[in-house]
Parts: C-alpha cells; structure tokens; sequence
C-alpha cells in the first residue's frame, strides 16, 4: 500500500533484548569473568600452593568473640580490633559476660577503634539478643546472624566461613577491588561481586577462596600499587594495571619456581 506524504510510515516496533538473569540470582544479570573455567582454576591452585591452609588474622577464642571481632573490624585494621579486644575477651567472652561488663566499660575498652560508639552499643545490643532469642549462642546461619544488630551480609559471611565452616564469599574492599581488578568476578556491588564469585570459583576452593583472596588483595595486590613482581599469578593476570614485564626482571620468581616445581597442582 503507497504512503501518502501527510501520513506517517509505521514505527518500527523494537524488541530490546534482555540479558539472562543469573541462575543464582534471578534478575540480577552478572557480569562475566575474564578467565575461563581452567584459568580459574589455576589461579586458586596457585593460592593453593603457596599457602594451603590460609587463616584469618582477627583473633578470637570461640564464635562469640570472632562475631564481636568481625563487627569491630568494619572501618578498622585487624591489628587494631586485635590490639582493643586482647583484654576485652579476657574479660568478657560470652555474651552474658559483656552485658555484665556493660556498654561504658565496653566503650573504653575499644576506644582505640574508630566509631567505637556506636559499635560499643551494637555489642551490647547483639549480645542482648544472643541471650534472648538464641540461649547465647551464635546462630549458624546468615538470616538469623543478619537479624543482629551491626552485622550485614559481610560480617555474617566471615562468621559462617571462619568458625562454621561454610563456602561464603565475604566481599570486603579487597575482594571488591580484586574482582573488578583483575577481572575474575566483576561487579558494581558487593552483592554482585560475591555472587559472580561463587559462580566462578571452583567448589574444591570455595571454603578457603575468600582467605586467599583478603591476603592477596592485602599484601600483593593493594589498592594504590600491586607488588605484580611478587605475584604467584602474574601470568595469567589479565588486569590493566598489571605492570609490564619489562619493568619487573625478577618477575614472578615465585611462580617460576612453583612451576618448576610442579607445585600448581593440589596433588602436587
Ligand atoms: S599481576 Fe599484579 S595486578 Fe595482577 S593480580 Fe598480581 S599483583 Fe594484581
């Protein structure tokens, strides 16, 4: 049929077409790693080989004390938590002992960390609640723990990783920059850092991925400078920011003896 000039030709209809929402998390579209599943799998075997059995560095004597470490060490180094909570826990290491102690005593004691306030009286609060809904002892699972007062997502996964031993990513600065950084889990949010993360973590490393990953983004690839020369994945970094490797002769001394020695393996 002709088209006359006063009459408009039909729009076009267009049909955006969506992305497919991840299977973990339905609407939520993750964006992809920059590793295949075998490079992946290299990385964590490297992580590894060079420390098999990570640990945290926050101290604690029981699940109590860890999920008062982890609350106090939101904003503040794990040094310092150490340092505030060696006496704390000495005197207070159950959750009716710290509400004896009572939230001025409590106050004093961390003084030393930053926003100590308000998490002097979130200690006091969880603590009241411990006793109330669960006989004083920690829950051990992440509804329940994120009910408390001054613990998130991230608080609860450290305590479900630490001292329950679950697979939980917990997305802190380090593993936000990590993932984004050299591309393995990348994301706008937290939330979709973790849940990239436990998508492309192989399960054989998901109960010590988030352990390799804090020590790596704290002592290697920091925030302002990555000590590239000094990774055991320098490799197979595909980040922007790895630096070249004319710059850095020595490089990788460590992954060149690793695999040399065949030590990349789990069995190796
Ligand atoms: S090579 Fe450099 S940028 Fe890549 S992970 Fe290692 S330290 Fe980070």
């Amino acid at each position: 049929m002709a088209i006359s000039k006063t009459q408009k030709p039909a729009k076009k209809l267009t049909v955006k077409k969506r992305k497919a929402p991840s299977v973990d998390n339905p609407g939520r579209v993750l964006k992809r790693s920059r590793y295949s599943k075998a490079e992946t799998n290299e990385i964590f075997q490297r992580f590894h080989a060079d420390n098999p059995e990570p640990k945290g560095e926050l101290d604690y004597v029981n699940a109590y004390t860890l999920l008062v470490a982890v609350v106090l060490s939101a904003q503040a180094t794990d040094v310092g938590v150490n340092r505030a909570t060696k006496t704390l826990f000495q005197i207070a290491d159950t959750p009716e002992k710290m509400i004896a102690l009572g939230e001025d005593r409590v106050r004093e004691e961390i003084r030393t960390i930053g926003l100590f306030k308000t998490k002097a009286k979130n200690v006091i609060l969880l603590s009241e609640q411990l006793v109330r809904d669960h006989a004083g002892t920690v829950p051990d699972d992440r509804e329940a723990l994120e009910k408390l007062p001054g613990v998130g997502r991230k608080t609860a996964n450290v305590v479900l990783n630490i001292y329950f031993g679950q697979p939980t990513i917990a997305v802190d600065t380090h593993l936000f920059r990590l993932g984004n950084r050299i591309g393995i889990a990348p994301g706008k949010t937290p939330l979709d850092v973790e849940l990239a993360m436990e998508k492309a973590i192989p399960p054989e490393f998901s109960l010590h991925a988030h352990h390799w990953l804090i020590l790596h983004g704290r002592y290697i690839c920091k925030a302002r400078k990555p000590e590239c020369r000094n990774c055991v994945i320098y490799d197979l970094c595909r980040s922007p920011e790895r630096e070249p490797f004319d710059a850095v002769p020595d490089i990788a001394v460590r992954t060149a003896q690793m695999v040399a020695n065949g030590k990349t393996r789990l069995d190796g």
